[in-house]
């Protein structure tokens, strides 16, 4: 009797054992099993002699799907890592990675349902159509952005794009997307690469110096330092020995831009670009096109890490430090950390590439584990001036400084765009006494405790450690108590009495859902029909917008002080990405930063641009305060209907915890005390030890004892390395 063990996409944590007499089962192949009464596909894993599981109730497989294995021995490799690294059920983290498409037993839709640029298309100058073709051109300013686009999204563009598109398709500057990405057969014009400069270049050698064996490269360079064509040089080497190239980014919104200056510098490479917004059809011809070898440069989000490449050469992991390369529900895994680790089981180089380097990455830099490489001039420009609008000495009018509005002003006279950056995340604020400076610190563990109104109580969400709110400042007897950086909501209403006459454009996660509608607004804020940009993070990231020269930020102090540790470090990655956005042009970018706390030493480094110093002083007050990357933490995250079953659950698996009396700290169930959509309560249980191994032996340990000791009605996950709280 032959036996295969099957990863399938099923809530039981477990892989199953079938029977099957085909020959061809290879590991890493589709199989379509039974399972109840469905028949589902699932991957083989493994071709055990033996099975947990009487022979007589051992079902058969219905059939083998593919003759080569989808996933090769590597692919699987980090699969198994991953798996155990972030106690995740192994059959659930390998079908996460495979294409729905490929998943699915159903026949799925056609994939050629779209069309895309030809390389006349992708050459195309918008200057050379006639500025009365309106939706020519902005039909080719998509396109140029995207490459791929849908026929339903097209047709919900009106009939004059229908028109132009058919104008297009007759001249040959677009086609119908058959399968993967088409093939640029000429050197477009804009493939031309400018001369490197000294540090680009000892860059590159570096990089190209390591091809061919295991290293971790920082590469370090501040906000339009030309990292991009670092990234294009050392793909050019890979590509040279035949190897492929793995280059992740973190935003699909990005990824349109990069996508076209890769196929622009890459004639005749394929390359194949993967992120959440494609048809399922599509993703999987792409997917494809790279596991075959066909595709030889890969360009894709978080999740594209898995990819199988059978000629892995080269990562890259562009903005390494952005958080949307941690999967924020079910597997929860780091794409960054996973890449690092897939350059070392492959003994190929990996390249991080930021201005603002995640706290970890920088300490593996500065103990010399990664290799480090600078680029600390900006190419063609000069720095942005950042200032502090110190809101102590300075009256605000709805939420905006007299200085900013001035500024404005100014910008909009001289035909100038401006942005007014509102920081959204949702950090729960810390309590500051406005005479002394006191801060809601907990005694017991280091971290701000969080102000929570309804129950009017101040709560570690590190510790747990939990007290009434104060009447009066502890420290100096004021009353003068208050939640620090809010009140921001009505900025957008605010700017629009100040500038009646100016045109305003609001952009966030909700007016940039649909991606046409954010291609869109790119293009009216280049064509300049926009005065004021008022956004949120969105805007923070890697948009070159040649006429923005002014940016405001109106309320960056809660990040300031926040019970979150990390909340420093991710302020000053934003705020030096947001000034980056000012002054891509040919003027000097001007950034106003509106503070109640203008001395602090975030905005001091932060105006000096000096990430080196910052850095180091946050360092040293992590390891003080033992958080990470001293120690390292694994998060158990509960959410049920009401707080107090999330919390029982939570005291539950704290008990188990300590009963296994490992090396490790476990603290008290905490309750985020905010109310999540669907009405449902979150709590969590946070666990940490000095020791790696010490904490990843715990968790295998716990995991399967919190399996059984879940109740109905509370919804649990681990986070292994939270990156929030
Ligand atoms: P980063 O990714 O570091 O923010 P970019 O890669 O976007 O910076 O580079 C900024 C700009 O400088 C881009 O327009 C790029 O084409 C240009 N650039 C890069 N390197 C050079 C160079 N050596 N000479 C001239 N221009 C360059
Ligand atoms: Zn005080
Ligand atoms: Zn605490």
């Amino acid at each position: 009797m032959r036996l295969i063990r099957v990863a399938l996409d099923v809530p039981i944590e477990r892989l199953f054992d079938y029977r099957c007499d085909d020959r061809t089962a290879n590991i890493g192949s589709r199989v379509l099993v039974p399972f109840g009464r469905q028949k589902l596909i699932g991957i083989i894993v493994a071709k055990p002699d033996t099975s947990e599981v009487a022979e007589a109730k051992l079902k058969r497989a219905i059939s083998v799907l593919d003759a080569d294995p989808l996933l090769g021995r590597a692919d699987l490799g980090l699969l198994q890592f991953a798996a155990e690294y972030y106690v995740h059920p192994l059959g659930a983290v390998t079908m996460t990675t495979i294409p729905a498409a490929l998943r699915r037993v159903r026949k799925r839709e056609d994939p050629s349902a779209a069309y895309t640029l030809t390389s006349a298309g992708i050459a195309a100058n918008i200057e050379t159509l006639s500025a009365r073709a309106r939706a020519q051109r902005h039909l080719l300013a998509l396109m140029q952005q995207q490459s791929v686009i849908e026929r339903t999204a097209l047709s919900r563009l009106g009939a004059a794009t229908r028109k132009a598109l058919q104008t297009f398709i007759a001249q040959g500057w677009i086609q119908p997307a058959a399968g993967p990405r088409p093939i640029a057969s000429s050197a477009p014009a804009q493939g031309a690469s400018p001369a490197l400069n000294a540090e680009q270049n000892t860059a590159v050698s570096v990089i190209t110096a390591s091809l061919g064996k295991y290293q971790t490269l920082l590469l370090w360079g501040v906000t339009g330092s030309g990292k991009t064509e670092v990234y294009l040089h050392t793909i050019a080497a890979a590509l040279a020995r035949d190897s492929q190239v793995l280059l992740l980014v973190p935003e699909i919104a990005l990824t349109p831009q990069l996508e076209s200056v890769v196929i622009a510098r890459f004639p005749g490479v394929t390359v194949s670009t993967l992120h959440s917004g494609l048809a399922d059809g599509e993703r999987a011809a792409r997917w494809q096109a790279a596991r075959s070898g066909h595709a030889r440069i890969v360009l894709g989000t978080r999740l594209s890490v898995f990819t199988p490449l059978p000629d892995l050469g080269l990562i890259i992991v562009d903005e390494e430090h952005d958080t949307s390369f941690k999967q924020g529900d079910g597997f929860r895994y780091s794409a960054r950390d996973l890449a690092v680790v897939r350059a070392r089981h492959a003994g190929v180089p990996v390249v991080l590439g930021s201005a603002t380097p995640a706290l970890e990455t920088w300490r593996n830099a500065v103990d010399r584990r990664y290799q480090l490489l600078k680029l600390p001039q900006r190419i063609n420009a000069i720095p942005p001036l950042i200032s502090c609008v110190d809101l102590r000495h300075e009256r605000t009018t709805e939420g905006l400084s007299a200085r900013l509005i001035t500024a404005i002003g100014a910008r909009i006279d001289r035909g100038e765009q401006s942005m007014v950056f509102i920081n959204r995340r949702g950090y729960a604020p810390v309590l500051i006494c406005g005479s002394c400076g006191w801060l809601s610190d907990c005694k017991r563990c280091s971290a701000k405790r969080v102000v929570h109104l309804r129950d009017r109580r101040l709560r570690c969400h590190h510790c747990g450690h939990d007290s009434a709110i104060p009447a009066a400042c502890p420290d100096c007897g004021d009353a003068d108590l208050a939640p620090v950086g809010q009140g921001t909501q009505r900025i957008e209403a605010a700017l629009t009495r100040q500038f009646p006459q100016a045109r305003i454009l609001r952009v966030d996660r909700d007016t940039t859902r649909n991606k046409d509608a954010w291609q869109d607004m790119r293009s009216r804020i280049h064509e300049r029909s926009v005065d004021i940009l008022v956004g949120t993070q969105i805007l923070a990231k890697g948009h070159d917008f040649p006429h923005l020269n002014l940016v405001g930020v109106v309320n960056a102090d809660g990040m300031l002080y926040s019970n979150d540790f990390r909340a420093a470090e991710r302020l000053y990655a934003l705020l030096t990405q947001v000034a980056g956005r000012a002054g891509r042009g040919t003027e000097q970018g001007e950034v106003l930063v509106q503070t109640e706390f203008a001395d602090h030493p975030l905005y001091t480094a932060l105006r000096d641009q000096d990430f080196e110093g910052y850095a180091r002083s946050q360092l040293a007050e992590r390891r003080q305060a033992g958080f990470p990357p001293y120690v390292h933490q694994a998060l158990l995250r509960a959410e049920a209907r009401s707080v107090d079953t999330a919390l029982e659950f939570l005291a539950r698996a704290a008990r188990c915890a300590r009963r296994i009396k490992p090396a490790v700290t476990v603290y008290d169930p905490v309750s985020a005390g905010m109310m999540r959509k669907a009405g449902r309560e979150r709590a969590h249980l946070l666990v940490q030890s000095a020791a790696r191994t010490e904490l990843r032996a715990f968790l295998n340990a716990w995991r399967p004892q919190l399996a059984e000791a879940t109740s109905t009605s509370a919804r649990w996950s681990l986070d292994v390395d939270p990156s929030e709280v």
